[in-house]
């Protein structure tokens, strides 16, 4: 294991005045047996710790860098932006051109409202589904994460899954709890089963998962369940939300919608959105938005909701993604990293399973197509702890949990994803 005395000097003194050291769990590398990261600064695809040793970012912010770590034209739009001033709890034009922008690329939205999480854009756009609605259940999938608000760590993904495999946190009313139905991903007979109960079928106000579920690692919905999806939520008159905060704009330039032949009812975007900053967004059809305050009678605010630095970031970040080839560029960075992998991976039989979507990806230390939450868990994780290890001592680092996404930028260099693929290939070549 590579020495790192700066970065442990550090962590020893955040974990005197931050509980475990860290502001969001995952970031604590729990199970990887190491210390976490502590980053001193980035470019490009690189990242640079407190040590000085530099690493090849598969991270990226979990999923909101797709342009890279401080990209020159956001970097320059944002600092040009600060000489006006930072915050103002007041309008200011530049939210208006975002949701312009945000309202072109994506068919289903009609209206749009920032907010500086991907937490709180879910949080409303549930809070809106029961407004219009008027009905309090909601449905969500196992293992699909939708940012911490009560009533989604049910069975949340990714950093909960790790904590507490059995789900959920303390601190949630158990009256909450019952008001989430959870159900297993991509499973049209179990989700029949309760749509069609009588306790159920008039109470439902939303549906709500990742198109592309990437907290669990990257497993698509199969364009069936979204269809039924789509029509159930028709015949219920419960809406479906998309939480499109890590696939909006990564999978494709219209995000998940792009993929499926349906419509949600609303979306909701971060990441990408924020180019790097803390915004994010929730919108969808006029008809529901317009029931948001002070329109309407559904509450949802924020001092910093709509902050014109993190909208000038969004702004460059959705332009820069709406540049001829750009996607295909990204696919073809993509592909330079995976194919051999695959191909290897293929021939020699190998009990391991590369999941993709675009440039979001995982590989699974399991053999079989992943389908769901159940067969996620099968993976190995003590392998994946090794890899993540061997990968980090050679200065590649990539998601610490093997149920997370890996993600590909515009600024990923070519030699640094050959010497990455031929580190993941040596690991494998030795452990299989
Ligand atoms: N929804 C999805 C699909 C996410 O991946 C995340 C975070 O990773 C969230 C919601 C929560 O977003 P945030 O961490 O910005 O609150």
């Amino acid at each position: 294991m590579i020495s790192r005395p700066i970065s442990q000097q550090i962590y020893s003194n955040l974990n005197r005045v931050i509980p475990g050291g860290v502001n969001s769990p995952v970031r604590a590398c729990a199970n990887m047996g190491q210390i976490p990261m502590i980053i001193d600064h980035a470019y490009r695809d690189t990242l640079v710790d407190v040590d000085g040793k530099t690493y090849v970012d598969y991270c990226g912010s979990w999923g909101a860098l797709i342009h890279g770590h401080a990209h020159p034209s956001i970097l320059e739009a944002v600092q040009q932006r600060m000489k006006k001033g930072t915050s103002f709890g007041i309008t200011t034009s530049i939210e208006g051109e975002l949701a312009q922008e945000v309202i072109k690329l994506i068919d289903s939205v009609e209206k749009i409202r920032f907010v500086s999480s991907g937490t709180e854009a879910t949080m409303s756009a549930v809070r809106l589904a029961r407004g219009y609605t008027d009905k309090e259940f909601i449905v969500k999938f196992n293992g699909n994460y939708h940012g911490h608000a009560d009533f989604f760590l049910v069975q949340a993904g990714s950093g909960v899954l790790e904590v507490s495999p059995s789900a959920s946190s303390a601190g949630i009313p158990a009256d909450i709890v019952k008001q989430t139905l959870c159900l297993p991903y991509n499973d049209i007979e179990a989700c029949r089963q309760i749509f069609h109960h009588s306790d159920y079928r008039h109470k439902i106000a939303a549906i709500i998962l990742e198109p592309i579920a990437g907290n669990m690692g990257v497993i698509p919905a199969s364009q069936e369940f979204m269809q039924f999806l789509r029509e159930e939520t028709l015949a219920m008159g419960a809406l479906l939300i998309f939480d499109e905060v890590m696939t909006g704009f990564r999978v494709a330039l219209k995000g998940a919608q792009d993929i499926y032949p349906v419509e949600p009812d609303l979306t909701c975007f971060g990441k990408i959105i924020g180019g790097g900053f803390p915004a994010a967004a929730f919108g969808g059809r006029e008809e529901i938005m317009n029931l948001l305050a002070p329109l309407g009678s559904v509450y949802q605010a924020g001092t910093l909701s709509g902050n014109p630095i993190a909208m000038e970031a969004g702004l460059q970040s959705l332009r820069l993604i709406q540049q001829p080839g750009f996607y295909e560029e990204l696919q073809r960075k993509t592909d330079l990293l995976l194919d051999p992998i695959k191909e290897t991976i293929k021939k020699n039989n190998w009990p391991i399973c590369i999941q993709q979507a675009g440039s979001m990806f995982t590989l699974f230390f399991c053999k079989n197509r992943v389908r769901n939450l159940e067969d996620a868990l099968k993976a190995n994780t003590t392998i994946f702890a090794n890899f993540f290890r061997k990968l980090f001592d050679q200065g590649i680092y990539i998601p610490p949990s093997q149920h997370e996404a890996w993600f590909i930028s515009q600024a990923h260099e070519e030699s640094n994803l050959i010497k990455t693929q031929s580190a993941i290939l040596t690991f494998l070549e030795e452990n299989f």
